[in-house]
């Protein structure tokens, strides 16, 4: 899931400050999730937004507003409010901000309310973690489950690195080192032979963005 977290007011209402009524847009699956973008926090921006003398006319609430039936369906569920309003404020992550701007054909201001931080999977206790880069490349069947393009802060695929130091990180020595993790997760599996194995330079052609996938033309 992608993770968002909410923009200071006083940012929100710099960025609005040219519009008076506005539409709200919340994210029903990831920002739901992370709590940056679900019912609670729409009534509250649209409260605080009240209180700072801003007029919010609508909210909508898509299952996910990066896909565009979704998106599109609820935008033209509220053509009518969306009509009179000036600005669009889009409690999502920056793929949901885009996605309303695409599928919007009165040609509002969309805006942000959050900032995108990462790609995440979310633990029993409710935190998140970023555990891939989305590298297009995955080599996590040679080290152990454990990402070496996420965890160590050089993306090194053949380590550890020269400044490892006691099994901590080299930039900070609270962080294990990811290779050292590797270690241990290819020794518990009884598979260390594998860290023998030098791996290639990536092809970073592959991860050269915007990344496109076409399914149907
Ligand atoms: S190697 Fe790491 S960054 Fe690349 S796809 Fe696998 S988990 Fe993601
Ligand atoms: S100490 Fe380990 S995690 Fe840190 S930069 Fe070096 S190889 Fe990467």
């Amino acid at each position: 899931m992608i993770i968002s977290r909410q923009k200071p007011l006083e940012e929100l209402l710099y960025s609005l400050k040219e519009y008076n009524k506005i539409f709200l847009v919340g994210c029903g699956e990831c920002a739901t999730t992370c709590k940056s973008g679900g019912e609670p926090e729409l009534l509250k921006m649209k409260a605080d937004l009240e209180a700072a003398g801003k007029i919010v006319l609508g909210i909508c609430m898509p299952g996910a507003p990066c896909v565009a039936p979704q998106i599109k369906t609820e935008l033209a569920k509220n053509i009518k409010v969306l009509r009179d309003c000036q600005a669009v404020l889009v409690l999502a992550c920056g793929l949901g901000v885009q996605s309303v701007k695409e599928n919007d054909r009165l040609g509002l201001a969309v805006l942000p309310a959050n900032n995108t931080l990462f790609g995440a999977v979310m633990d029993a206790q409710g935190n998140f973690y970023e555990k891939c880069s989305m590298c297009a490349e995955c080599v996590l069947g040679e080290t152990g489950g454990i990402c070496p393009v996420t965890l160590c802060p050089k993306g090194l695929l053949n380590g550890p690195c020269g400044g490892m130091n006691k099994g901590k990180c080299e930039t900070d020595n609270e962080k294990d080192c990811a290779w050292v993790l590797i270690y241990r997760e290819l020794e518990k599996k009884n598979k260390l032979d594998k860290i023998k194995d030098i791996h290639k330079e990536r092809d970073y052609k592959k991860s050269s963005r915007p990344h496109k996938l076409i399914m149907n033309k």
